[in-house]
């Protein structure tokens, strides 16, 4: 389905002025076609036959809404178009051409909606490609993380299975958090020679005083 774009003076149009209303019909009827078979305009000898043209086609030739030929005024040209579709002849509607798009026009404006099809496609092929490496990405480092941020030693012979365990490496890092807030209000104080701590580390650490923050 598409929209036929029709001059919105055409009924007051003096070309139309003393025509029958059949034949004023069958002259927007074969807009319509022109506009569904994307014509340009042509209106072939059969499907004026096939509508019950030919009755009106006299009146129109002489009204000069139909020609024969295009009459080569403004956008009244003769395209490729037309001259496919009237291999058999038949007419043009006159300025079909002036309000509505060629059939090649509407090719290319599907081409160019194909192409942005396309692209928007493979945009977000791209995209969900990027959430599975960042997501392959991060899951590999959860291990690798966690173990910086152990406050256990390191155990001397580390269960071959204990990185890839997920439900062991989720109550480590609860251990880690935890032990992150206790040992946040000595934040500052910690010699740099200690490096990690554990909680019990901290509960036993002996502060210097000069060490903490001045109170405000
Ligand atoms: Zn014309």
């Amino acid at each position: 389905m598409a929209w036929l774009r029709i001059d919105d003076r055409m009924p007051r149009s003096a070309k139309l002025m003393g025509l029958t209303d059949r034949v004023k019909w069958a002259y927007v009827a074969s807009m319509c076609y022109a506009s569904e078979e994307e014509t340009d305009g042509a209106i072939p000898s059969g499907v004026q036959r096939e509508m019950g043209w030919t009755r009106v086609r006299k009146d129109l030739i002489e009204a000069g809404l139909w020609h024969e030929k295009p009459c080569g005024e403004g956008a009244c040209q003769e395209t490729e178009r037309q001259r496919e579709k009237l291999a058999k002849g038949g007419h043009v509607v006159h300025d079909y051409l002036e309000y509505n798009p060629t059939h090649e026009e509407l090719e290319e404006k599907r081409a160019k909606a194909r192409d942005r099809m396309a692209e928007n496609r493979g945009k977000r092929a791209a995209k969900s490609s990027d959430v599975r490496d960042t997501f392959a990405r991060t899951s590999g480092e959860v291990p690798a993380k966690f173990e910086e941020s152990s406050p256990y030693p390191p155990s001397p012979s580390p269960s071959p299975d204990q990185r890839s365990d997920p439900e062991r490496a989720y109550a480590r890092m609860g251990a880690g958090a935890e032990s992150e807030r206790v040992s946040e209000p000595a934040r500052g104080t910690r010699p740099a020679h200690m490096g990690s701590w554990t909680a019990d580390d901290l509960e036993n650490a002996p502060v210097d005083p000069s060490d903490l923050p001045e109170s405000r």
